[in-house]
């Protein structure tokens, strides 16, 4: 992986806002772009956690309290980043819950809760960020779906529904922000190895090992094999993508 990660500059002078960016996919996908050149803002709820990864990465990643449920919380975020750094060149929509629970037991305010943090919480940072790219002419947002965005997961509707939902947004927001030149894609991980995995494990025993036996490469993913795929949307290497769905399941969907 260390062949992987040698720094290129990737990012050099973009400044990128990543949701959720406390641990897991989020924190790598913060190492990964102040390595390329980005100044990085992380936000979460897990304040610890956030200023710890923030620190740990040096003086161009900062953290910030954010719920991504809360308009208000989005537009403080958004314009602290803008007074202090100038410009948003990226968001990454990554902050998500994965509540286990299917359509015969799950709760109305179960459902609400995911839908707020999984669906609105993309909403209202495209919304956000999408004001300050639109005025610049350039900007990439990067929406964290799921694979359970691309088919049905028994046992997961509230999660099922929300992913199906940012990829879905995912469309219509790219095709109103072309002409800005704001490029919007989606990504579609399998299964990562982060604490959002502890979810299977309360749903029963060995859930994980029999997950893991039907990936076709054999093994689950670390976070930082996602956040090279997030790396590339996010860098003007991935200039004519756009509106499009973007796979990283070692296999799961072929
Ligand atoms: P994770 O639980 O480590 O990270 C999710 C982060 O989102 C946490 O730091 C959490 O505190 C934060 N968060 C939760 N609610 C929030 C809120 N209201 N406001 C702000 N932050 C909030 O798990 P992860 O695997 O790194 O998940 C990142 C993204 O990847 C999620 O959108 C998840 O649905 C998606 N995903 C994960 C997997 C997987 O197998 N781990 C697979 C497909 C998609």
């Amino acid at each position: 992986m260390s062949e992987l990660l040698r720094a290129a500059g990737r990012l050099d002078g973009k400044v990128a806002l990543i949701s959720g960016g406390a641990r897991g996919q989020g924190a790598a996908e913060a190492g990964l772009f102040v390595r390329e050149g980005a100044t990085v803002v992380i936000t979460d709820v897990l304040d610890d956690a956030g200023a710890k990864t923030a620190a740990n990465l040096g003086e161009t990643c900062v953290y910030m309290h954010q719920d991504v449920t809360s308009e208000d919380e989005w537009a403080v975020v958004v314009a602290s980043v803008v007074e202090r750094f100038g410009r948003l060149d990226v968001l990454v929509n990554n902050a998500g819950i994965f509540p286990a629970g299917g359509v015969l037991t799950t709760t109305k305010a179960d459902y609400e809760r995911v839908v707020a943090i999984n669906q609105t919480g993309v909403f209202l940072g495209m919304q956000a960020a999408a004001r300050v790219m639109v005025e610049q002419r350039s900007g990439s947002i990067v929406n964290i779906s799921s694979i359970a965005g691309m088919g049905g997961s028994a046992g997961f509707i509230g999660y099922g529904a929300t992913k199906w939902a940012v990829r879905g947004m995912t469309k219509s927001a790219a095709r109103e922000l072309a002409p800005f030149g704001i490029r919007v894609n989606s990504v579609h991980p399998g299964i990562i190895d982060t604490a959002m995995l502890q979810t299977f494990d309360a749903v029963g025993p060995h859930v994980r090992e029999n997950l893991n036996a039907r990936i076709p490469v054999g093994r689950s993913a670390e976070a930082v094999e996602v956040a090279q795929l997030v790396l590339y949307l996010a860098s003007d290497e991935s200039s004519y993508s756009t509106g499009s769905e973007f796979i990283v399941d070692g296999g799961w969907l072929s």
